[in-house]
């Protein structure tokens, strides 16, 4: 802990994560700090790494489903939040929630992100994960983003580096970390009124404590959700959480789930949409064990 002490920072022990998440699931971190600038998230890296403490960025937790045990190491939450705009163009702190990216870019009468309305989190976090709605995905206006590489420090590279595709990017295997993001949108289209992307939301999404789609949609013509719908198990329920009536591929925490309960709703209906219609579900919710390895359902 001698580096990270010696930057300063409060560092918060035995921090409970779940009620930095959507669905208010996770045990808690040895070691938590909250971020409010990008140019602390190298320092703070580099002196984890120093004091070999393994460490993991958390922005908005939309998509993260902590271990009941929490984390055996440092969690970044990151909060840097400063936004500038040039003409067409966008530079953001990678976290920044998008809704107030949105809110910047409709002020400028920027759009095209108008689209991704309501959906929560950080622009790092969508970076990552190339979050997407209504059509378009955060990739889409990339045109560059400032990185974190270990060992070599600051990097900007371009869009093409991030190998944006469906719910995914490079950085699922590079494990770089976004520090700040530069857009280019188009003019506002006047007719895409973001308020009609909000209405379906409101009406087509589960309320309460969700994280979005749990699986990702195996082909663009068949959603998970339909598949699940389809092999009756909107409703399931194992401890706390259950499958929305609403909508099959939201999970709800209807009061004090753990990730136990997630992992058990997750492989039955894996199972049983394998048995019955011979297609692997993959989760886009992203589940972590105590040490940060990913969770294979
Ligand atoms: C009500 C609701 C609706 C949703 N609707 C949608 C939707 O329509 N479409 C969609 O795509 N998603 C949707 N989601 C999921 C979620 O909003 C997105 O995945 C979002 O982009 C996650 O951002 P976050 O900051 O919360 O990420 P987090 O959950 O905090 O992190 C997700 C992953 O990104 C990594 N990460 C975070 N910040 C950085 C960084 N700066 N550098 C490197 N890695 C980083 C984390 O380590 C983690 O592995 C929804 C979620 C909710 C709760």
């Amino acid at each position: 802990m001698n580096e990270l002490e010696k930057l300063g920072i409060e560092i918060k022990r035995d921090e409970p994560l779940a009620p930095y998440t959507a669905y208010k699931i996770g045990g808690p971190a040895d070691y938590f700090v909250n971020i409010r600038a990008s140019a602390d998230l190298p320092k703070v890296i580099e002196a984890a790494e120093k004091d070999k403490i393994p460490y993991m960025l958390l922005g908005g937790g939309c998509n993260t489903v902590f271990s009941d045990k929490g984390f055996r190491g440092l969690v970044i939450h990151n909060m840097a939040n400063k936004i500038e705009v040039h003409g067409s163009q966008m530079i953001v702190e990678s976290g920044t929630p998008l809704s107030l990216v949105i809110a910047e870019a409709l002020k400028h009468e920027l759009g095209g992100i108008d689209k991704l309305f309501g959906l929560p989190g950080t622009i790092g976090g969508a970076i990552y994960g190339n979050a997407g709605a209504q059509g378009v995905e955060i990739g889409d206006f990339v045109v560059s983003v400032k990185i974190y590489r270990s060992g070599q420090g600051i990097v900007e590279e371009p869009k093409e580096y991030f190998q944006f595709s469906y719910r995914h990017s490079f950085l699922k295997k590079s494990h770089e970390i976004v520090l700040e993001v530069k857009l280019d949108l188009p003019t506002l289209d006047p007719d895409g009124a973001p308020i009609e992307v909000l209405k379906f939301r409101a009406e087509k999404q589960p309320k309460g404590k969700v994280a979005g789609s749990f699986f990702k949609n195996p082909t663009a013509n068949e959603s998970a959700g339909f598949l699940i719908d389809k092999a009756g198990l909107k409703g399931l329920k194992v401890g706390d959480i259950e499958i929305s009536q609403q909508h099959g591929n939201w999970l709800m925490n209807l009061g004090s789930a753990t990730q136990k309960d997630i992992l058990a709703v997750a492989r039955k209906t894996k199972e049983i949409v394998k048995e019955k219609f011979g297609i692997d579900l993959e989760p886009e919710n992203i589940l972590i064990d105590e040490h940060g390895n990913r969770i294979d359902i």
